[in-house]
């Protein structure tokens, strides 16, 4: 109850944007991967240089106060000392309220190590999730591995095996040209390995593009990617997704705000809300260079150059500048479930509900 309640004042606060630190980190520990994603050149980049263990203890031991904490990658079951990395985070982070990441789970056994290890350090929420962008055949071209579909089954049921109420587990499906008709087909396939699937085991998200992450500047148009033209067909399928949700939780209503954003977005090209970035939300990459999120290319500074002194650097004028170019919508104003969340949490639900209902044109701004 006691992290619920430093989570909601965390909220309230990003909310008065006084130049707090933001209560969400994303952070990419790696960039090494061994999926060969068509909207995605991350495994392309050199490794030398990534952060250390030695350096994600400082960085933690100065800053600790995070309630949300997204590790992404790159493969995080590729990063060396991984396992000892989740120790860190949950050591120096006692107001965690929710540690969360994306896997391909190539390898069951190492993400069970990672899974058990979190438990074990007392995490109080664990989100993992499972990419899955097609049944079998259509998941393992996609990603480029042979047998992975096979892999995420063999770790999804593994994962539901551990019957832990903290562990919230669900597959990720990237929306894309490529299976933005294989969503139905996806759930079938996952059915007859794990019979009790439904929807709402899926969570959506539509390919974006990242000149600084994905590396895909060139792959599309108004943020989405390999996409010319309308996203129309897309939101069709995000909005029939959204009809057959289940659950009455703030994770359901959350997904489902997310989803209706989405849906908007994808008609629009504008995001239904004001992001919250830089208030609620922050990104690092692997070699501490500070981003307002993993969409827009405008480096902040970096982290090791500044003593790992996060505070500090937030405090500077170009992150102001970029703060209010957000609100002005002078970033590429995109809808990813990295910052949504926050930015849905951050206008608070009732309120960001609200303007989804009305419209993508309006927002809450502040
Ligand atoms: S999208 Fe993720 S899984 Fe695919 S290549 Fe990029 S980092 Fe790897
Ligand atoms: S709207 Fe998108 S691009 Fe702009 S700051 Fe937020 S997450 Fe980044």
């Amino acid at each position: 109850m006691k992290r619920w309640i430093a989570l909601a004042s965390d909220v309230a606060r990003s909310n008065l944007m006084a130049h707090r630190l933001p209560f969400k980190l994303t952070m990419a520990v790696n960039y090494t991967c061994n999926c060969r994603c068509p909207m995605c050149s991350i495994w392309e980049r050199t490794s030398e240089g990534e952060m250390s263990l030695a350096e994600v203890e400082r960085f933690f031991r100065r800053n600790g106060r995070w309630s949300w904490i997204n590790l992404t990658g790159g493969e995080i079951l590729m990063k060396k000392g991984a396992p000892e990395l989740i120790d860190l985070v949950l050591r120096h982070n006692r107001r965690l309220f929710l540690l969360d990441f994306p896997t391909t789970a190539f390898a069951p056994d190492r993400l069970l190590e990672l899974v058990n290890r979190a438990l074990q350090g007392g995490v109080r929420r664990l989100g993992v999730t499972v990419s899955l962008d097609g049944p079998p055949a259509l998941h393992d071209r996609l990603r480029g591995v042979p047998g992975l579909f096979a892999k995420a089954m063999e770790s999804m049921k593994r994962l539901r095996d551990l019957d832990e109420r903290r562990l919230i587990a669900k597959f990720g499906f990237t929306l894309q040209e490529a299976n933005c008709d294989q969503l139905e087909a996806t759930i079938t396939a996952v059915r007859k390995e794990i019979p009790e699937t439904t929807a709402s085991d899926f969570h959506l998200n539509a390919a974006q593009v990242s000149p600084h992450y994905y590396g895909n500047a060139e792959g599309g148009e108004r943020g989405i990617w390999g996409k010319e033209g309308g996203s129309e067909s897309w939101a069709d399928v995000v909005g029939g997704h959204l009809g057959r949700l289940e659950g009455r939780g703030p994770v359901s209503v959350l997904e489902r705000l997310f989803l209706k954003g989405l849906v908007d977005y994808l008609h629009t090209g504008r995001s239904p809300v004001t992001c919250s970035s830089l208030g609620s939300s922050v990104f690092v990459d692997p070699f501490w260079n500070v981003y307002p999120c993993v969409s827009w290319d405008r480096p902040l500074g970096n982290l090791k150059e500044a003593d790992f002194d996060l505070a500090s650097l937030m405090r500077r004028r170009i992150v102001r500048d970029a703060r209010e170019e957000i609100v002005k919508r002078e970033c590429p104003d995109c809808w990813t479930a990295c910052e949504a969340y926050p930015s849905l949490l951050g206008h608070g639900l009732g309120s960001a509900g609200l303007a989804l209902k009305r419209g993508a044109n309006e927002t809450c701004d502040k």
